[in-house]
């Protein structure tokens, strides 16, 4: 029997249903998972109708590579396949080689052709390789829930035969929907915030506040860890460390206390607004959640938005906080995110901030400072880190 050539065939669902736009976000999708398995030996990609397919000629790390394509945002599922002509005999070669070996009791045949002007029906495909594999195997067929699943893709030229698959992130390539700048704390709701931006197609770039040298550096080694993991979505990652500390001492100076919090958050939208924009983002994102803390009243987040003119999209809005934290444990940011830290927003701050406060009072108690001049201050004295993954390629800029 002639070798079986393995290959990785990647489905996507969301940007089946884009028309117009379908070959640009396509390009981006081959171009991320070019990117995602750059360090993982040979690696071809190419559109098929459909689908796309991975050629892993003469690699040997063919699982490794499913794993990675299986966190490239916009894939559905990814399977690994021999690819053989679509020929009934070379179908039932590369079946026979996927029984081999396997113990299963009930099996079904799950063929699906791509253009339908092959000679035959995908019934008469699953009848044809069924019989040929309960001969062989003596294994019963069982359409509702088989031990084993075959799946037999027909393409004109050639067929794509495969039993698991793994599941991807699904959503849309990143790259496709502009760039969004997230504040990002170091704890557990921002990161997950980011990860939803990059699943609906944004490049994110981070920006976190810090109060050194008032309080500990930890939260920046908690943002950059984060970053570093978030980096394997996307690829390449900006960090922007603000410090906070000294804009801090002068709220403090004409602020109430309870007020402060308020314009801390003000001033880090305002801030990120404005390294944002140098970085071409149309739009900021946070970690709240309605009503998670006092902060994040309705009226609350009504004051942090009259700070800003670029929207705030805060896509955890309606997520609670165990839907929040499963999905940081399965982005695996979760046990960076509970590492202790100094979180700049307690610096000079009560413990019970007001759940609502009105435009006006939050108006007054900013007209004293010199907004400009601080935002100044806050931009001026930001530290840009560069993250890259996979890592091999660090320092090459893309
Ligand atoms: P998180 O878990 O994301 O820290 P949280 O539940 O602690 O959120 P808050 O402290 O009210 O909520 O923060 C709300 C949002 O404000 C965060 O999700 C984040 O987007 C932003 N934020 C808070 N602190 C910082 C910071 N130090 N740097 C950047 N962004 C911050
Ligand atoms: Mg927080």
């Amino acid at each position: 029997m002639a070798r079986l050539r393995q290959s990785l065939i990647v489905h996507y669902h969301e940007i089946s249903l884009k028309r117009g736009n379908r070959p640009l976000f396509l390009r981006h999708l081959l171009r991320n998972l070019e990117r995602a398995t750059s360090d993982l030996g040979p690696v071809s990609v190419h559109q098929l109708p459909g689908r796309i397919l991975l050629d892993l000629e003469g690699n040997e790390q063919g699982d490794a590579v499913a794993v990675r394509v299986s966190r490239v945002c916009g894939v559905a599922s990814a399977a690994l396949a021999s690819r053989v002509p679509s020929s009934v005999d070379a179908m039932k070669g590369a079946v026979a080689a996927l029984v081999e070996g396997r113990r299963f009791a009930s099996f079904r045949i799950s063929a699906r052709r791509a253009f339908k002007t092959y000679p035959m029906t995908s019934v008469e495909l699953n009848r044809e390789l069924g019989a040929f594999v309960v001969a062989r195997t003596g294994a019963r067929v069982d359409l509702t829930n088989p031990e084993l699943e075959i799946h037999v893709e027909v393409l004109p030229a050639e067929t794509f035969v495969y039993a698991g698959r793994v599941s991807g992130p699904g959503g849309l390539p990143v790259g496709t929907a502009g760039t969004v700048a997230a504040l990002l704390s170091g704890g557990i709701d921002s990161p997950v915030a980011a990860w939803r931006m990059m699943k609906r197609g944004c490049r994110v770039i981070f920006v976190h506040f810090h109060s050194v040298p008032y309080l500990p550096a930890t939260s920046q080694a908690k943002a950059r860890a984060l970053v570093e993991r978030l980096t394997e979505w996307q690829y390449r990652s900006q960090l922007f460390l603000v410090p906070l500390g000294e804009i801090q001492r002068e709220v403090v100076l004409s602020v109430p206390p309870p007020l402060r919090g308020f314009v801390y958050r003000r001033m880090m939208v305002r801030i990120t607004e404005a390294i944002g924009r140098q970085s071409g983002a149309l739009a900021l994102t946070t970690g709240e959640s309605l009503g998670q803390v006092a902060s994040q009243t309705l009226t609350n987040i009504a004051r942090v938005n009259e700070a800003a003119t670029l929207p705030i999209l805060r896509p955890l809005i309606g997520m609670d906080k165990l839907e929040i934290t499963a999905e940081a444990q399965r982005l695996g940011t979760f046990e960076i995110s509970i590492e202790p830290d100094a979180d700049c927003c307690t610096l000079f701050v009560p413990k019970h901030p007001s759940t609502r406060v009105s435009e006006d009072e939050i108006r007054a108690a900013e007209s004293p400072l010199d907004l400009p001049r601080l935002i100044a201050m806050g931009v001026d004295g930001t530290r840009l880190e560069v993250f890259e993954f996979p890592p091999a390629l660090a320092g090459r800029h893309m």
